[in-house]
């Protein structure tokens, strides 16, 4: 059985995310969506919060589950039997960091590869971070995270 681990901080998760897992799903049998819990990173969403957004969107694919965890990623793989991380490329920006990231989690397990696929060309330009910003100014952020998910958003990002 093939397992992939697809980490990230997802706080919150967008429909870019959600592209990946719908796609990285359909290659591998099982896919780990891992909710990175890091301690020296601030979050707007808690970790629950995250896990559970993580949750309802992915609820109708049945081969993703969804965990957590503030163990080293390499580490993280090897106990859940998972040879492949997959990472979601944006732009040459995201790439620097992901190759770097994906050497030395390679250097740390060495039976762990990492697979990049492209951003949806409709979700280049989406991050956490512009979602943040645009929903916390009262803008419309329908288009970039899931209905299932968006009054939660909504309501942490610009409370009434
Ligand atoms: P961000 O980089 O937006 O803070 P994360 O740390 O949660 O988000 O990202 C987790 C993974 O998802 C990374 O591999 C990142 O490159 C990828 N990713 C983030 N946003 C998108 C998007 N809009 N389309 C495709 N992949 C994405």
């Amino acid at each position: 059985m093939k397992i992939a681990i697809y980490p990230g901080s997802f706080d919150p998760p967008t429909l870019g995310h959600l592209d990946i897992i719908t796609r990285a799903a359909g290659i591998f049998d099982e896919l780990i969506v891992a909710c990175m819990l890091n301690k020296r990173k601030q979050t707007l969403f808690s970790s629950a919060e995250r896990v559970e957004m993580l949750k309802l969107i992915t609820n109708a694919i049945p081969n993703v589950k969804v965990d957590s965890s503030d163990e080293l990623l390499a580490d993280y793989a090897k106990k859940h039997g998972a040879a492949v991380i997959v990472k979601g490329l944006r732009a040459m920006s995201d790439f620097e960091m992901e190759f770097q990231m994906a050497l030395l989690n390679r250097k740390m397990n060495p039976n762990l590869d990492t697979l990049f696929l492209t951003a949806g060309e409709k979700f280049h330009y989406l991050s956490s971070g512009a979602v943040k910003e645009i929903g916390a100014l009262g803008g419309d952020i329908s288009d970039f995270i899931s209905p299932a998910i968006l009054k939660k958003v909504e309501d942490v990002l610009c409370p009434v």
